[in-house]
């Protein structure tokens, strides 16, 4: 299949006609680009998890333009994921619902639950309209690979795998969205991400982290190696540790590449390293684009722990999922 990548309004409009005949189509959103489907066409949903080598046990997001569709997907919007929609869409948040019968289980995973986004991105919500119908997507990657946050990441996973990418530029967050559970008791947040725990808390008075072990796939990254690069990656707890654990590769013959903060890669003198900028945002949106560069000129990439709270926090629980948690 030969894959073209396009910009711009006949980029959409191509885009739309090609999902209208239950067709594939990658598209670009705030978090990441994102590999699209009609949400109620069932073979056509068949076809993402095939490009992706998805596992089918693993749900996809279903993406809307505006609150229009809303109704027809869950049973019920409770008070507090009014709130929760009223305060953080459109934006890089992805809430869990008790679906509707028409949400067919092949996007859910067979779960009767339906996860809910409406993308920030104007090209996004542009393509989705267009489409005239809600736009089921998971990350446009293959399967355990890296998220792409550009349509360059995402030709070089599925070139010949899929017939459209839509070309946005790059993906202004930078990971993927925060997943709030809102079909239990208290709101629960399966993925976290740039809606950090004390935002929402802020508005919903008590949000639970997610902690313990999962026995349903309820969120990516639990049940499956995710975000992976081609090489063996390490988290360096300090500066001080990423010069080492450096030091001692490159000793070992292999070709090492430290990932760190600005203010990290003035110290690194000339070791080979990859600068993600210095605020919390800066960092969010190089992360990925970080990696995929790493596994390009290193066989051994170091990330050096970028803090545990925030959207630092929403960071580094990809980053330790990319280091198989292996800590240095
Ligand atoms: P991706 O961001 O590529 O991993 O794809 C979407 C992710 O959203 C899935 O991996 C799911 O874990 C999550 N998700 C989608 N729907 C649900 C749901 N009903 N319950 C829990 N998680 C969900
Ligand atoms: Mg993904």
């Amino acid at each position: 299949m030969h894959t073209l990548v396009m910009k711009g309004k006949d980029a959409l409009k191509k885009g739309a006609e090609l999902i209208n005949v239950g067709e594939v189509v990658a598209f670009p959103t705030e978090t990441v680009y994102g590999l699209g489907a009609d949400a109620f066409n069932d073979a056509a949903v068949k076809k993402i998890f095939e490009a992706k080598g998805r596992p089918s046990d693993n749900p996809l997001i279903v993406h809307i333009a505006d609150d229009s569709r809303l109704h027809e997907l869950v049973t019920d919007v409770s008070e507090e994921a009014k709130i929760v929609m009223k305060t953080f869409m459109p934006g890089p948040i992805t809430v869990i619902m008790k679906k509707s019968d028409i949400v067919p289980l092949c996007v859910t995973a067979g779960l009767d639950t339906v996860g809910i986004r409406m993308p920030s991105n104007e090209t996004a919500r542009a393509f989705i309209k267009e489409c005239g119908t809600p736009v089921a997507a998971p990350s446009a990657n293959r399967s355990t690979h890296i998220s792409p946050t550009s349509a360059a990441d995402v030709f070089e996973d599925m070139n010949g795998r899929i017939p459209l990418i839509i070309d946005g530029g790059d993906s202004q967050v930078g990971i993927e969205s925060t997943i709030l559970d809102m079909s239990t008791d208290v709101p629960t947040i399966l993925r976290p991400g740039a809606i950090t725990a004390e935002m929402l808390a802020r508005v919903l008075g008590a949000v639970k982290t997610f902690s313990g072990k999962v026995v349903v796939a309820k969120a990516p990254g639990m049940k499956y190696k995710h975000y992976a690069p081609a090489c063996e990656t390490v988290v360096a707890k300090d500066a001080e540790s990423a010069i080492a654990a450096y030091d001692t590769a490159e000793g070992e013959g292999h070709t090492p590449v430290i990932i760190a903060t600005s203010g990290t890669c003035g110290l690194l003198e000339n070791r080979t390293h990859i600068d993600l900028g210095s605020s919390d945002e800066e960092i969010c949106r190089n992360i990925y684009a970080a990696l995929h560069r790493a596994e390009k000129i290193a066989d051994f990439i170091i990330c050096e722990h970028l803090g545990d709270s925030g959207i630092c926090g929403s960071v580094m629980n990809r980053v330790m999922k990319s280091a198989g948690g292996k800590v240095v």
